[in-house]
């Protein structure tokens, strides 16, 4: 596709009048002395060329998106409009008495998420799930602290999500990885052998990475509390078990969730999120600030918490986040439990479906997400989980998450989530199976693929790390 300087015409697309600005007072080697080199094209191009460059994007609204721990699913377009009421376009310092709606819309938040959760207090501040887990580690160093005991550990399952790890040690910890056991699971043995008495905490997720619920997770939580060390629960998928279980009844004193997965916001990319933290009740002294309270007259953010860990964002967090959560809940209202039973079902009908086709290293039953493997496709054709990615691509289809968790090889985490209907995922299944067939009859177009993309394969690492921003004439495109 041409850029928009490629299109540029010469035809003014907008008039402008000569500036009045006072310029003598920049230095002389700053100002540009020839043509501005900006493109010129009518509205109508304009438009036409970022449609087009929309059209090159793949998004949930094109089609199915089974992006393994990212719970892409349909996140309802009245939320989006709730989200840009006039109402909700407040300036963030203005004053409680001038912003009760927003904040009583916080408050029904807090105490709905308490409700789900199980816990005694929460924060909405944290604008990411990876936000959350730095947060609720802080939370859990200062407990320490303040009771006076030196726990400088935090076990992590290496099923973890990869921010765990990355959080822990950015709030001070030092992280010991434990290895799953054969079913995908804590090894309660391993556990065992690396409790001591400066283990501050575990970090969990359940389901875990695998998509396998931890049975023996009521255990794990009696063996951390005895030795005096604290639980924390990555929610940052909780479609799986809303309304089923809680992390409160599981024995966790700590847990995020991800308001931009479960709770519906259009998310990707890198944000914006809201990973909000809700606590046991001995935890909720050191939440940062405010929390949102309500006196029995008026909504007010409070800041009177002498133990908090202080600010973790400004203002309010992600304000428009937490309206599209809070209209998602009132509107499932007692349905959010159905969220988690069809999120289970579609996933336990795909992984059935597929287990013929790909390896499937845990053949349990799994929550809102499985894993296989392109390792039979990899060790027979030489075509990798990467190949069949692309293929999925050309098929009107986002890639499942590959290569993670990192236990699993040539992994392929499939995450269809609540939304999705019969006729999509028996789709999606016949699209997996025309691949693993094509795999064997036509391996070189697998392997070549992607073919009807607007860009083949590229390189990802030199994007995310050298990204040049700047056109450059024709001689560089
Ligand atoms: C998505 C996810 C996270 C991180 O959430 P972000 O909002 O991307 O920071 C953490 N843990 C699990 C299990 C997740 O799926």
């Amino acid at each position: 596709m041409k850029t928009i300087f490629e299109k540029s015409s010469g035809v003014d697309g907008i008039t402008l009048t000569d500036s009045e600005a006072n310029i003598n007072f920049i230095d002389k080697s700053y100002l540009r002395n020839g043509e501005v080199g900006l493109p010129c094209v009518s509205e109508l191009d304009v438009m036409r060329h970022y449609k087009c460059l929309s059209d090159m994007n793949f998004c949930i609204e094109k089609g199915f998106y089974p992006l393994g721990s990212c719970t892409m699913k349909y996140n309802p377009k009245v939320n989006e409009f709730l989200a840009g009421l006039d109402g909700f376009n407040i300036h963030p310092e203005v004053k409680d008495d001038f912003a009760q709606g927003a904040l009583e819309l916080m408050y029904n938040l807090q105490n709905a998420l308490l409700k789900i959760t199980g816990m005694d207090a929460i924060t909405l501040q944290p604008s990411a799930g990876a936000h959350g887990e730095m947060t609720g580690m802080m939370i859990i160093r200062k407990y320490f602290d303040n009771i006076g005991e030196k726990r400088s550990k935090v076990i992590i399952p290496d099923s973890a999500h990869g921010t765990n790890p990355a959080s822990a040690k950015m709030a001070g910890f030092d992280v010991v990885e434990i290895k799953s056991n054969s079913k995908g699971q804590v090894d309660i043995e391993a556990l065992k052998a690396v409790l001591s008495p400066d283990v501050a905490a575990i970090m969990m997720t359940n389901p875990n990475t695998l998509g396998i619920f931890e049975e023996n997770v009521k255990q794990v939580s009696e063996l951390m509390h005895e030795n005096g060390s604290l639980l924390y629960y990555d929610g940052a998928n909780f479609n799986a078990i809303m309304g089923y279980t809680n992390p409160k009844l599981m024995g966790f004193d700590v847990v995020h969730l991800n308001l931009h997965k479960t709770f519906s916001t259009p998310h990707g990319g890198g944000g914006p999120g809201a990973g909000v933290v809700a606590v046991i009740d001995k935890l909720a002294k050191f939440l940062p600030v405010p929390v949102i309270d309500f006196d029995g007259e008026r909504y007010y953010r409070n800041y009177k918490l002498p133990d908090s860990i202080g600010n973790v964002k400004d203002f309010f967090g992600n304000f428009s986040i937490l309206v599209r959560a809070y209209a998602y809940i009132l509107m499932m209202g007692n349905n959010l439990k159905n969220v988690s039973e069809n999120a289970v079902l579609n996933a336990n009908y795909l992984k059935e479906k597929l287990k013929k086709y790909y390896n499937l290293p845990y053949d349990e039953p799994c929550m809102h997400e499985f894993v296989i493997t392109g390792e039979k496709q990899k060790e027979e054709k030489g075509i990798s989980t990467l190949n069949i990615a692309k293929a999925l691509m050309d098929e009107n289809t986002h890639p499942p998450t590959v290569y993670f968790p990192l236990i699993v090889h040539e992994a392929m985490m499939i995450e269809p989530t609540e939304s999705e209907s019969k006729e999509i995922l028996d789709e999606f299944v016949n699209t997996m199976i025309k691949i693993a067939k094509e795999c064997n009859s036509d391996s070189q177009k697998i392997l070549s693929a992607p073919h009807n993309t607007c860009v083949k394969k590229i390189d990802e690492v030199s994007a995310a790390r050298y990204p040049d921003l700047n056109y450059k004439g024709n001689k560089n495109v």
